[in-house]
C-alpha cells in the first residue's frame, strides 16, 4: 500500500499467474531447479508457417500504425474464423482485434460496467476477470461450483445469483483452470434462463476452443435468441502459441464492439502490425494444423491425472480442455509438514515451492480455496519430475 499511488491500483491483486511465474524465474535464477507448472502457456513453438507470415511482414514493410480495431482483412479472417469453427457470423463492424484477450477482457469490463455493477463469476473463474471487473468499478459476485459437477454452474445456481444489479457474466470453455468445457445442452440450459434477462451481457472466453479432448466446442453466441447478448472472448495466444505476440479479438453486438473500438483508441491504439499479419495466416489455416498438439496434451492429461492419483488425499475432476489440473488438496489443511504448517491453498502452493521446487498457483486466486492449479503445458520429464517430487515432499 502505497498513498501516493491511486486507490485503484493499491485495491488491485498482482496477478497470481504472473506473480508466481516471476517468482519460479527468480529462484531459478538463483541457480535452484524450479519446475514450472504455474504458467499456462504452451510449450510447443509457433507454427512454421506463421512465423513465415510474420517475416514476410516485415520485408512487406508493415510498420504503421494499424487501425484500432484491427486490419480489415484480418477482421475478415475472424469473421471467416468465426463461421468456420462456431457457426456464428458477424459484420466487420462487430469485430475488435486488441493487444491480447486480456485487452479484450478490460475493454469489455470498462465499457460496460457502472460503479457497482455485478458481474457474475461462476468459480472457479480465470483470476483476472475479478480485477478486471474491480478496476472498472463492477463488484465480482462468485457463484460457487463443485468438483463433483465437475466444477460447472447449473441453470438453478445461475438463476439465483441474478439480481437487478446483475450486468454481466463472465466464464471461459474449455475453464481456466479447471479443465471443464460445457456441453452444448449445458449451455442451452444457461441460456434459457440468460434469455430472460436480457440486460445482463454474457462473456464468453473461447480462447481454449482448440484445445477440447471431448469433441466440438460449442459457443452460447451460437443460439439465436443468446447473439445480441453475447461477445465472444479468443485469440492466438493458445492455440497458436503466440503468448506473447499479445493478439486477441471479439465478436460481438456493434454497439460493444464500437464502444471498445473507442476505449482502445484512447488507451493503447490497435495491436501490433506484424503480429496482426501473423495472426490472418495462423487463423486461416484449417484446426487440423495443430491437431498434434491437442493430442500431445490430451496425453499429458492422462499422464499426471495418473501420477495424482497415487499420491493420497488429492482429489481431481478430469479436464475436457484446456491445459490445467485443479485439484482439491483441502485433506492437507491443518497438517504440518516438514514443520511447515499447510492452513491454506497458498500455503500448500508454496510448500510444493520451497520444499519440491515445484510451481503451482493457488486455487484463492481463482475463487477455490480448497485448490491449486496445475499447468499441464510441460514436457512429459518435467510432469513426472513434478509428480515425484510432489509426492515426496507430501508423504514427508
Ligand atoms: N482468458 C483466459 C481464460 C486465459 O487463460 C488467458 C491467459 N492467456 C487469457 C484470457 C488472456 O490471454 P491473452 O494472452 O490473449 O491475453
Ligand atoms: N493465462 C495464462 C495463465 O492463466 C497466462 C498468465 C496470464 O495471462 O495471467 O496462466
Amino acid at each position: 500500500m502505497n498513498s501516493k499511488l491511486s486507490n485503484r491500483v493499491n485495491e488491485m491483486a498482482t496477478s497470481a499467474t504472473l506473480a508466481m511465474a516471476a517468482k519460479a524465474r527468480e529462484l531459478r535464477e538463483e541457480g535452484k531447479d524450479i519446475i514450472g507448472l504455474s504458467l499456462g502457456e504452451p510449450d510447443f513453438t509457433i507454427p512454421e508457417f506463421v512465423k513465415d507470415a510474420a517475416i514476410q511482414a516485415v520485408k512487406d514493410d508493415y510498420h504503421s500504425y494499424t487501425p484500432v480495431d484491427g486490419y480489415g482483412d484480418l477482421k475478415q479472417a475472424i469473421i471467416t474464423k468465426f463461421k468456420r469453427d462456431n457457426n456464428i457470423s458477424y459484420e466487420p463492424s462487430q469485430i475488435v482485434v486488441s493487444t491480447g484477450a486480456k485487452q479484450s477482457l478490460a475493454n469489455l469490463a470498462m465499457v460496460l460496467l457502472n460503479k457497482g455493477d455485478e458481474v457474475l463469476l461462476p468459480a472457479p473463474y480465470w483470476v483476472s476477470y475479478s480485477d478486471i471487473s474491480k478496476l472498472a468499478g463492477g463488484v465480482p459476485k462468485e457463484i460457487k461450483t463443485s468438483i463433483d459437477n465437475d466444477f460447472k454452474v447449473t441453470a438453478r445456481e445461475l438463476e439465483a445469483a441474478i439480481t437487478p444489479k446483475t450486468k454481466m457474466i463472465i466464464y471461459s470453455s474449455p475453464c481456466n483452470p479447471s479443465g471443464s468445457v460445457y456441453s452444448r445442452d449445458e449451455l442451452r440450459a444457461l441460456a434459457d434462463v440468460l434469455v430472460k434477462y436480457p440486460n445482463i451481457i454474457v462473456v464468453s472466453d473461447e480462447i481454449y476452443e482448440h484445445i477440447n479432448f471431448v469433441g466440438k466446442h460449442a459457443s452460447i453466441a451460437e443460439f439465436d435468441d443468446m447473439y445480441n447478448q453475447t461477445v465472444v472472448v479468443n485469440g492466438v495466444s493458445k492455440a497458436y502459441s503466440m503468448t506473447g505476440w499479445r493478439v486477441g479479438y471479439i465478436g460481438g453486438p456493434e454497439w460493444i464492439a464500437r464502444a471498445c473500438n473507442k476505449m482502445q483508441g484512447q488507451i493503447t491504439s490497435g495491436t501490433n502490425c506484424i503480429a496482426q499479419r501473423a495472426t490472418i495466416t495462423a487463423l486461416k489455416s484449417p484446426p487440423s494444423k495443430i491437431q498434434f498438439m491437442v493430442d500431445a496434451f490430451k496425453e499429458r492429461r492422462s499422464l499426471i491425472l495418473d501420477l495424482l492419483s497415487e499420491i493420497p488425499g488429492i482429489k481431481t475432476n478430469e479436464p475436457e480442455g484446456a491445459f490445467y489440473v485443479f485439484p482439491d488438496i483441502s485433506y492437507y489443511f491443518g497438517k504440518t509438514l516438514r514443520g511447515k504448517h499447510i492452513n491454506s491453498a497458498s500455503d500448500f502452493s508454496l510448500y510444493l515451492l520451497e520444499e519440491a521446487n515445484v510451481a503451482t498457483v493457488t486455487g484463492e486466486a481463482f475463487g477455490d480455496p480448497n485448490c491449486i492449479r496445475i499447468s499441464y503445458a510441460a514436457s512429459d520429464e518435467n510432469i513426472k519430475e513434478a509428480m515425484k517430487r510432489i509426492k515426496e515432499v507430501l508423504s514427508a
